[in-house]
């Protein structure tokens, strides 16, 4: 006998494509036991992937109850891409995530081999999650600078080969679906703004994990400047930063010193098997004093970066998201200089946290976009 698992599958694709409206269809187009067919439109239905609704046509007997998919039926196929990794998900037509896991990467590669990667993931969980479920659209978050309004990829400098990149234009020829592409920061202050629930007003959201982004929501929409660039903070230079030379060619930017990259390679210098940022969170919470030591100065400089931010803007929050806002002392440490440097009148009533949404901020936040700027929203 067939796996149940295949049968649902089988079931799920025929009712989508309107060929069969019934069980007893069902058995007939799939030639199995009806006790299968039952047992596999029982988990459908209980999986909220179909309805029943009303009754058909009775053909002498009892009239069959009509099956049929949602009408919510389809999904939105989100990533966030990072150096290394892809974080992969499905989002309903409503915006609200279905799952998400994590792919190796290797954005140097460039577009087309990443894509290849980011699209066969795609494949794997719409066939275990929404099988048969049309795609509705595609959604990308970049760790680099995105011209918003065409989806172009300008001088990103964690991300060679990429620059000048018609990324939506790309997507849209591979896939055939509306597509939206954002900066990973952008991404991730819409998805932190919509989990925070109540309006949390004017809020710089700052994604510090491998790199440094930042975003301004103020009045509830994202801030995205002349050029849709905005947010670049990872490029401005702090003081006590050691002069290093930066990815961007510059010296001293806060990349060097406050972001993910930057604890990893303090800490492989000092003689640490440390590759990655999981390494020097777990130094910390080991209470190796340089790590310790480390983390609370990266925190500082980026308090340092932000303060002349909070005075010239007067946000309501500052919130920390990203690999490192989990690290114990990263955002103590930038709460204290924010304190220290900015004008008592501007953090007497700034909220200064680790953002809520968690690892999947940038997936929320590019379904949501998906869901408000494209025309489809159910099949
Ligand atoms: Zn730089």
């Amino acid at each position: 006998m067939e796996p149940i698992a295949s049968v649902r599958d089988q079931a799920l694709r025929l009712l989508a494509s309107g060929a069969v409206s019934s069980r007893a269809e069902l058995v007939e187009a799939l030639r199995v036991a009806p006790s299968t067919v039952t047992a596999a439109v029982r988990r459908l239905l209980a999986d909220g992937v179909i309805v029943e609704v009303g009754s058909g046509r009775s053909t002498g007997g009892r009239p069959p109850r009509v099956l049929r998919l949602r009408e919510t039926g389809g999904v939105f196929a989100v990533t966030e891409l990072d150096g290394r990794h892809a974080r992969v998900g499905l989002c309903a037509p409503g915006g609200a995530l279905h799952t998400a896991d994590e792919v190796a990467i290797d954005v140097a590669a460039g577009p087309d081999q990443v894509f290849d990667a980011v699209a066969a993931e795609f494949a794997r969980l719409r066939a275990a999650i929404a099988p048969g479920q049309p795609l509705l659209g595609v959604g990308v978050a970049l760790p680099g600078p995105v011209e918003f309004a065409h989806g172009r990829v300008v001088g990103p400098a964690r991300m060679p080969g990429w620059s000048g990149v018609d990324a939506r234009a790309l997507l849209a020829a591979r896939f055939r679906v509306p597509v939206a592409v954002d900066n990973d920061a952008k991404a991730a202050a819409i998805g932190e703004h919509l989990a925070r629930g109540r309006e949390p007003g004017d809020m710089i959201y700052v994604k510090a994990g491998t790199g440094i982004g930042g975003c301004l929501v103020s009045g509830g929409q994202v801030h995205r400047g002349g050029r849709g660039l905005s947010g670049d903070v990872t490029h401005v230079r702090v003081v006590d930063s050691g002069e290093r030379v930066c990815s961007c060619g510059g010296r001293g930017c806060l990349e060097t010193v406050a972001s993910g990259a930057a604890l990893v390679r303090q800490l492989a210098e000092q003689g640490s098997p440390a590759a990655a940022v999981r390494d020097v969170a777990a130094a910390v919470r080991d209470g190796d004093p340089t790590a310790v030591t480390m983390v609370r100065h990266a925190g500082r400089l980026l308090g340092v970066a932000l303060s002349s931010l909070v005075n010239f803007l007067n946000p309501d929050a500052v919130v920390i998201g990203g690999s490192l806002s989990g690290l114990d002392g990263y955002v103590a440490a930038t709460r204290g200089a924010l304190y220290e440097l900015c004008l008592p009148s501007m953090t007497q009533s700034l909220t200064i946290e680790a953002g809520v949404a968690g690892p999947d901020a940038a997936l929320i936040g590019l379904g949501h976009l998906l869901r408000t700027t494209t025309d489809v929203r159910t099949r």
